[in-house]
């Protein structure tokens, strides 16, 4: 019997129950039934398999996809029936050279091919009279690696590739890859190191032998990310360490092997056996040196650069995340290691561009002099710009939500004032200072007095009951009855405008808050504030075994948990910790160490956040945690004014102003701005908006300048203005961009 396969009629069977009317079915139908109930396609016969899936039908009428289809089907690789033979998966072996047209090794259409190269396209008649054994074919990096780079990784692929053939500067072949961590520099670097050793416009390996120059540290994760990238395809020759005569040895053999093909064309090696072994590997020559964390080679005259340099090796790639310190003579030693000669000798550099910069950079150069510094700038970093790719991991924020950071310059209470002033008259620290011009005990302690009364004046109390250096008298300025053991918020300006943040907060949002302090003491302080206004709280304690601290953070990051505030000393080490429950966050005083701010910040703007964040920087207007944070941002600039071609960054402190910690400047409302100079300010009012290109990593002249608060983007902030803000600098770090998740 049989039935009928018309659509109609095999609906019809379905319409009616499927449950096998016709004996003689069932058992059959039975055996298929699973098979056809995950089906949803009606169409399926449950008597006949279908050739392949049916429901994939409508794409086969396109014929492009349908011929890439069959075009994969017949690409498959020969199966070797040998077990566990992997084979030289990628190595063309024995066989017949192949006649015919030279094309690419990888399909440059494919979608999503990462082409490094594109050969120019001929009309006919040009191609028939080209000669067929010179036609230059695309370079296209392996799909292998293709598929699994990152959209930034792919272009730095691409500028790695263009500057090792010469394609950027004409007859120079190295570059400096100084991204970010955690932006894949040795995953773009293989690939590299892959393609060229395949491939080339020329229907043949770029390069036969490549050297990896990395730390000890580093040669076996070297090792391991190429075997995890590249499989079977190629097994490097790792060296760390060994006999000597061993060394030699499997040195000697890789530096004699050449050709198209060789069998073991990557060597890693440590700076130290390279160092000692240079000799054998001098007597050949290599196509590709890559020195990985290569800001070891800033000083020219060490015997590690010597030797390297003396590497017969055109192609050169220097890896580092910080290329340049202090020091511009550094900087260009390691251009000049890469591409030697394109900002001249040593001393032509340090007269053409080391020494107007410097001059300029002086917060006491007169305006030539800057304006002449400036120009050096900005044409060094076009030089080195061609051979230099950094990207900052901010890149990485586009998968983040938008973070507003806040610098909040919170006046001082008339009763901290009159302690400052009085403290900064008895106790004299400027002059210990300025007999050395070296910090020593008394003039650290005196730092961390002045920085615990920004915080509040009870954390200096004790002192002023003993009558320390400084505070002698001092009990009398403190309000009749006064006694620690309450709060008084209204005592300190930047507890203040705490309180209101946190009220405010607990009040219109359903957000939760992350605080941070230097000072124990401090999280004290905070401790008696949370439980005077009836908040739930966690605090994160130094001694606090790793198993309770997962357990709290894990509670406090549940939006269904009722803690509303997580506490955490910058000291007790909050690194790794993820506090992402929060997105608000609340640093009560600044560090000398930008990184350790940084770190902080890092708990709550992180993989996972959902909500937009806002970081509070609490400072005291005028005082030295202003200095502290002047402090922190010459640090930053002299180390990203080259690399991070932020030009503008610096001037704004001079040496002498530096000393200028033990002053107070009653007369302002941000002495960091007054710094400045700033020239977008007129007469208290931002007139010129920040460059439209500017966000959190810029310098704070290029933030939003608020003398009051209407220019504030956070709603939050604005209610606490009239507590005790007098100023705040205020960026974002990006826009939001719609559709993106
Ligand atoms: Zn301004």
């Amino acid at each position: 019997m049989r039935r009928s396969l018309a659509p109609s009629q095999v609906a019809k069977r379905k319409l009616s129950g499927g449950s096998g009317q016709d004996e003689g079915w069932t058992a059959r139908r039975e055996k298929r039934q699973k098979s056809s109930e995950d089906s949803r396609n009606i169409h399926i016969s449950p008597f006949r398999e279908p050739l392949t899936q049916l429901n994939n039908r409508p794409e086969y009428l396109d014929s492009d996809k349908h011929e890439a289809f069959i075009r994969s089907i017949l690409s498959k690789p020969f199966k070797v029936p040998i077990p566990n033979y992997t084979g030289a998966l990628g190595v063309r072996a024995l066989g017949l050279k192949r006649a015919g047209v030279r094309k690419a090794l990888h399909d440059p259409f494919a979608d999503d091919a990462l082409v490094l190269y594109e050969p120019p396209t001929l009309s006919a008649h040009e191609l028939i009279k080209a000669d067929k054994e010179k036609v230059p074919v695309h370079v296209v990096v392996d799909p292998v690696l293709g598929k699994v780079l990152r959209p930034h990784q792919r272009e730095g692929v691409k500028f790695l590739w263009e500057c090792v053939t010469g394609r950027r500067i004409p007859g120079s072949y190295g570059c400096i890859m100084a991204d970010e961590m955690g932006l894949g520099k040795t995953l773009q670097c293989i690939t590299l190191i892959w393609t060229l050793l395949r491939q080339s416009p020329d229907f043949k390996p770029e390069i036969d032998k490549v050297i990896v120059v990395s730390p000890s540290s580093l040669v076996r994760n070297w090792s391991n990310e190429v075997q995890k990238w590249l499989g079977g395809r190629v097994t490097p020759l790792a060296i760390d360490g060994g006999s000597k005569d061993d060394i030699d040895r499997q040195l000697v053999n890789f530096i004699s092997q050449y050709g198209l093909r060789v069998p073991s064309p990557i060597l890693i090696i440590s700076y130290e056996t390279f160092r000692l072994h240079a000799a054998v590997l001098h007597k050949g020559k290599v196509g590709l040196v890559i020195c990985d964390e290569g800001h070891r080679l800033k000083n020219s005259d060490n015997q590690t650069y010597q030797a390297l340099n003396a590497m017969a090796a055109q192609r050169r790639v220097l890896i580092s995340g910080t290329p340049i310190q202090n020091d511009l003579l550094e900087y260009f030693s390691l251009v000049h290691f890469v591409n030697a000669g394109i900002l001249g000798t040593a001393q032509e550099f340090k007269k053409r561009f080391e020494l107007p910069i410097l001059k300029g950079r002086d917060a006491d150069a007169n305006e030539k002099d800057r304006q002449a510094g400036e120009e050096k700038l900005t044409e060094l970093i076009s030089v080195v710009n061609r051979c230099l790719i950094r990207r900052t991991s901010d890149i990485l924020s586009k998968y983040l939500p938008v973070k507003i950071e806040q610098v909040v310059c919170c006046r001082l209470t008339p009763l901290q004032k009159e302690l400052y002033q009085r403290f900064l008259r008895q106790a004299e620290p400027l002059d210990s200072l300025e007999e050395g011009g070296k910090m020593n005990v008394s003039t650290l302690s005196s730092i961390t007095s002045l920085k615990k009364l920004c915080n509040h004046p009870a954390l200096i109390y004790d002192k002023c009951v003993e009558g320390a250096e400084g505070f002698q008298g001092a009990l009398d300025l403190f309000p009749p009855g006064y006694c620690t053991k309450a709060v008084e918020p209204h005592l300190s300006g930047k507890m203040l405008v705490l309180d209101y943040i946190l009220a405010i907060t607990k009040t219109t949002t359903d957000d939760k808050v992350v605080l941070v302090s230097n000072y124990t003491q401090t999280l004290d302080l905070f401790e008696k504030l949370c439980r005077s206004r009836r908040y739930q709280y966690v605090r994160l304690d130094g001694t606090m075994s790793i198993k309770k601290r997962a357990k709290i953070v894990e509670r406090f990051n549940s939006p269904s948990n009722p803690e509303f505030i997580f506490m955490l000393s910058s000291k007790a080490g909050g690194c790794g910790l993820n506090l992402i429950g929060a997105n608000r966050l609340v640093m009560f005083d600044p560090d000398w160490n930008p990184a350790n701010d940084e770190q902080a910040m890092a708990r709550v703007w992180r993989d996972g956040q959902r909500k937009t964040c806002y970081i509070y920087r609490l400072l005291a207007t005028g005082t030295i945690e202003e200095k502290i944070l002047q402090r922190q941002a010459h640090k930053k600039a002299l180390s990203s004014c080259v690399v991070d071609e932020e030009q503008n960054v610096e001037r704004h402190f001079s040496l002498g102003e530096l000393r200028e910690l033990f002053s107070l400047n009653e007369d302002t409302v941000s002495d960091t701005h007054d710094k400045f100079r700033c020239r977008r300010c007129v007469n208290g009012r931002e007139a010129r908006p920040p460059a439209e290109d500017a966000d959190c990593t810029s310098d704070l002249s290029q933030w939003n300048h608020c003398f009051d608060k209407k220019g504030l983007r956070d709603q939050v902030l604005k209610s606490c203005w009239d507590a005790a803000v007098s100023f705040v600098f205020h960026q974002r770090s990006h826009e939001e961009q719609k559709g993106v998740v």
